[in-house]
């Protein structure tokens, strides 16, 4: 236990009224402050307590269970002590102002997990994995940040690192001694350690970031078409709200309006993008620049058409699937002339082929292969990094004159990947890192 840190303390619930409430203390002091308020001496780690908490003139503030972490057998490694509250604002904040009375400071955001990981408790992607759990927008995105969490991501990351302090070691021992004459095979087959141990996992890694990303940030598929096709109605039929203008006047929908729903566990935003047609209303041209912005960084671009308007069936762009909407205004036996998902957004006929499109082409273009992906951007310009550090060394380790330039990028790789784990500059990847945390954790 490091007793010359402060005791933090902060409410760990969220705001608003509930069953329960948490304020959550960590440090020396935090056993101390919890026997003061609770007027109690014997709490026993790991074991429930029902306690009253009582204000300064001895009136009581709340009751409720305290639950007491004896460290380092604890999330942060410090004495960490929960005290389990009504979930009111109120009372709440009036047991926070009590704690810091006694003696604690209010944590920063993430100060929980940051003395978690510089305690020895978790490496920093685990303490990244925490955010990912509770930012997780689908069940399978919750499943990966567990892996994540276990220390799965990290172990892969470190045996990595493990594998290349191997090859740095025989490398330096080359330098070290340069009157030995090194075999003539030992650097070739030093290269193939590295690209069998490093590249071929490396880039197998690098694959799955863009599932991986997707799987958190989410995957955008951008509906584009001419205007009056039926694009905002698609999206309110997808919503079930109606949250796009849908008007019989063309070129009503002039801005990019979302709608957020799952496909195949990964979160999807469906954009739906102002009629891409030529215009002289400026309004309603930045609304086709934007369109036109959207569907080139977009995952998936759907073409929308209005299978009784010809005029509407070409588009001069890329895109991935092809939908022909309002067939309930024509004839079934004329659905064989489109090339593409027929549909109606009125009466919702088609709605499933389209769905099942869209989670083919998905899954088509993001590979998910691994078990356990990239899934941050941080991680993944890491990965980036060490390959790229890895690629300037290998042809360097074919030459004896330059083995001290192969050592220091392989050396560069190594830090490289250290960032992702936390070794390496560390306050400065703390700092980074835990800015994007909640208080309380
Ligand atoms: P957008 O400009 O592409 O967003 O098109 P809207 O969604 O605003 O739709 C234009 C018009 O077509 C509105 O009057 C809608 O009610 C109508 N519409 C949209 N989808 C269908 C459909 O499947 N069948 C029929 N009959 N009308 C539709």
């Amino acid at each position: 236990m490091n007793i010359t840190t402060t005791t933090i303390a902060a409410i760990a619930t969220p705001m608003g009224r509930g069953g329960i409430g948490i304020i959550r203390l960590s440090g020396s002091k935090a056993l101390s402050i919890v026997k003061s308020l609770s007027h109690r001496e014997n709490f026993v780690p790991r074991t429930p307590q029902l306690c009253t908490w009582k204000d300064v003139d001895g009136e009581v503030i709340d009751s409720g269970l305290v639950l007491y972490f004896s460290g380092p057998a604890s999330y942060t490694g410090e004495d960490v002590v929960e005290l389990q509250g009504h979930g009111s604002p109120v009372l709440l904040h009036a047991l926070l102002r009590r704690c810091i009375d006694l003696g604690c400071v209010p944590a920063e955001p993430g100060e929980f997990t940051r003395r978690a990981v510089e305690n020895g408790c978790m490496d920093l992607s685990q303490a990244e994995a925490v955010v990912a759990c509770i930012d997780a927008a689908t069940e399978r995105a919750g499943k990966q940040a567990q892996k994540h969490l276990a220390g799965v991501f990290g172990k892969k990351i470190e045996a990595l690192m493990h594998a290349l302090t191997g090859v740095v070691a025989h490398v330096e021992a080359c330098l070290d001694f340069p009157e030995e004459e090194i075999p003539e095979l030992f650097l070739s087959q030093l290269c193939d350690q590295l690209k069998r141990d490093l590249c071929v996992p490396i880039d197998a890694l690098l694959a799955s970031a863009s599932f991986g990303e997707r799987l958190f940030s989410g995957a955008s598929i951008a509906i584009v078409g001419a205007p009056n096709v039926g694009k905002s109605s698609l999206l309110n039929l997808l919503s079930g709200r109606e949250r796009a203008i849908v008007s019989d006047v063309p070129g009503t929908t002039r801005d990019v309006l979302e709608v957020d729903f799952e496909i195949q566990g990964i979160p999807v935003r469906l954009i739906d993008t102002a009629g891409i047609r030529e215009s002289s209303d400026l309004i309603e041209q930045e609304g086709v620049r934007r369109a036109k912005e959207t569907a080139d960084v977009a995952d998936v671009v759907v073409f929308l058409a209005d299978a009784s308007l010809r005029d509407t069936w070409c588009f001069d762009g890329h895109y991935d699937i092809a939908v022909f909407n309002k067939i309930d205004l024509i004839n079934p036996s004329k659905h064989k002339q489109m090339d593409g998902i027929a549909l109606s957004a009125r009466t919702g006929e088609g709605l499933d082929l389209f769905l099942e499109a869209m989670s083919e082409m998905l899954g088509e273009k993001l590979v998910d292969g691994e078990d356990v992906f990239v899934t941050n951007e941080r991680h993944r310009i890491a990965i980036e990094q060490a390959k790229e550090h890895l690629q300037v060394a290998i042809p360097m380790l074919k030459s004896e004159e330059q083995l001290d330039l192969a050592a220091l990028e392989l050396r560069r790789a190594w830090s490289a990947l250290g960032v992702i784990v936390g070794v390496g500059d560390v306050e400065y990847i703390l700092d980074r890192v835990f800015s994007e945390f909640c208080i309380g954790k």
